[in-house]
């Protein structure tokens, strides 16, 4: 039997949103479990580089950002155990969590959950998105960032939203050249959400540097275009943009084409909301994003009690509102478990909130701002694949629903889209919009395929020999 100290809060996820959470918790007097499946804390923005790294300054190597060491010293708290390189991979008896680290596997009786479990790159299918050297713009900052990889020579950013200016200063500044960076926002529109970021100089300030790197590089800045094919032998060649159209269509005859060894797709995050899901979550359909966020409350509280959400799992908001989230949610956490009275919860939870609201009115503009318009999710051709693991194409899908198939799940009976490793997590944004047209739905209707374990890729080998002990809250 393997040991594990059994907290009464259990944190999934070491980013912003879940340390913040474990930390306030804890402050509060209770024992918090985190467990993360990096070796190191820090999520996606705040990435470390493996251990096995020898690197002087951890923090200017990384972020740049002093506040990081700050955050990664507050899992130091003694009333917080940490369990990295181990994966939640499954939720079962309504409440027992299976984790895998490194050969062994585990149940953990979790009765309350902070899920912090962030986002991942949002997949924009297009003729050649498939081939090697065409990359998710949250993959290219970690390879950079992290493993000190840099993707290509020549690389083209194509996307929607503020992430492309860190990226493409990041890839400046490591002696990348960008070739242009297409932005399918229409930034001339973007001016009637600018009230929102009244009291957030620090971000304009922030924008102004990376915009001055491109102008200094003469990068040139395509907005309202985005990618509509990409083409080459092994490899990508050439990236061909287009300007678009109100609703987010390519407009014929405004293509250009640009030679290139590397194409960073940062076409927005899709949450993380697998083990939400596995938990019995209600999902919630977000315009803005055009896909699902698990149903909380004011206090991150999800429809299933004692399960609470934070950070880019509930939307992408950035770092800062990831933080303020994971506050209130642990604030949430103590008071259910009884370490917080009613009036020093009420007293600690008030200026929380306020926070958030504030962090959240710059995160609302973005989001509107850089909504997701419709009209990119139809750039695929017949031929496209649309789930990766499976190779189904857009003509095997139409098929599916030409054979009478009504929502994601019976696509998924008809062509194993979404039955392979990613269980789902890619191509199923890629299709819903497709079923919604072909069967004349909205896309809010349809539900997410259905989440089943493992949500985590794990060996099966750790399955039929891993250790399988059980803890109990
Ligand atoms: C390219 C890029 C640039 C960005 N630039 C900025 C910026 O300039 N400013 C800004 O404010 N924000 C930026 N962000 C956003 C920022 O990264 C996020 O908003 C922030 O990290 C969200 O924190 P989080 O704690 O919610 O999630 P994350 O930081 O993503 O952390 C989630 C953690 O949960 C772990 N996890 C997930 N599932 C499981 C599981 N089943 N089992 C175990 N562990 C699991 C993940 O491995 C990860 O460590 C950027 C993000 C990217 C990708």
């Amino acid at each position: 039997m393997n040991d594990l100290t059994l907290a009464p809060l259990t944190v999934v996820g070491a980013g912003p949103a879940g340390i913040m959470a474990a930390y306030t918790a804890a402050e509060a007097g209770v024992d918090v479990t985190v467990i993360d499946e990096n070796p190191l804390p820090g999520g996606q923005y705040l990435r470390q580089s493996p251990p096995e790294f020898t690197i002087p300054d951890v923090v200017a190597a990384h972020s740049g950002h002093p506040e990081a060491a700050a955050l990664y010293r507050k899992l130091e708290h003694p009333r917080i155990r940490t369990m990295h390189n181990t994966s939640v991979w499954g939720v079962f008896d309504g409440r027992m969590l299976a984790l895998a680290e490194r050969d062994r596997v585990y149940l953990h009786k979790a009765n309350r959950v902070v899920i912090a479990t962030g986002a991942y790159d949002r997949p924009l299918a297009f003729p050649g998105w498939t081939l090697p050297g065409i990359l998710g713009a949250g993959a290219v900052m970690r390879m950079v960032k992290t493993q000190w990889v840099l993707p290509g020579k020549r690389v083209l950013l194509a996307g929607l939203g503020p992430l492309q200016l860190p990226l493409a200063d990041l890839l400046l500044e490591s002696g990348v050249e960008v070739v242009c960076v297409a932005e399918a926002a229409n930034l001339f529109l973007g001016w009637r959400h600018l009230s929102g970021f009244w009291g957030h100089g620090d971000r304009i300030w922030e924008a102004y540097t990376y915009i001055k790197t491109l102008v200094q590089h003469r990068v040139p800045v395509f907005h309202n275009h985005a990618i509509v094919s990409a083409s080459g032998k092994e490899q990508v060649e050439t990236a061909t943009i287009a300007r678009l159209d109100g609703s987010g269509q390519p407009i014929a005859g405004t293509e250009r084409q640009f030679e290139v060894d590397t194409v960073c797709l940062g076409y927005g995050f899709l949450p993380s909301i697998q083990l939400a899901m596995a938990f019995g979550c209600e999902p919630r359909f977000d315009e803005n994003l055009s896909w699902f966020v698990p149903r909380h409350n004011d206090h991150m509280e999800t429809t299933e009690p004692g399960i609470f959400v934070a950070g880019d799992v509930t939307d992408f908001g950035g770092a800062k509102v990831a933080l303020a989230e994971g506050r209130v949610a642990g604030l949430a956490a103590a008071h259910q478990l009884g370490a917080l009275d009613d009036a020093t919860f009420n007293r600690l939870v008030a200026p929380a909130l306020a926070e958030l609201r504030h962090m959240n009115r710059v995160a609302l503009a973005l989001q509107r701002i850089y909504r997701f318009r419709r009209g990119l999710a139809f750039l695929a051709s017949d031929d496209t694949i649309l789930c990766r693991c499976e190779d189904v194409t857009l003509a095997k899908v139409k098929q599916a629903l030409a054979d009478g198939a009504i929502d994601l799940h019976q696509v998924k009976l008809g062509t194993r889209a979404g039955m392979g490793y990613c269980q789902g997590r890619c191509c199923s944004a890629l299709i819903a919009p497709i079923v919604a047209k072909e069967t004349k739905q909205s896309i809010s209707t349809l539900h997410p395929f259905t989440v089943r374990p493992p949500i985590q890729p794990i060996p099966l080998q750790m399955l039929a020999t891993g250790a399988v002990s059980m803890a109990v809250e």
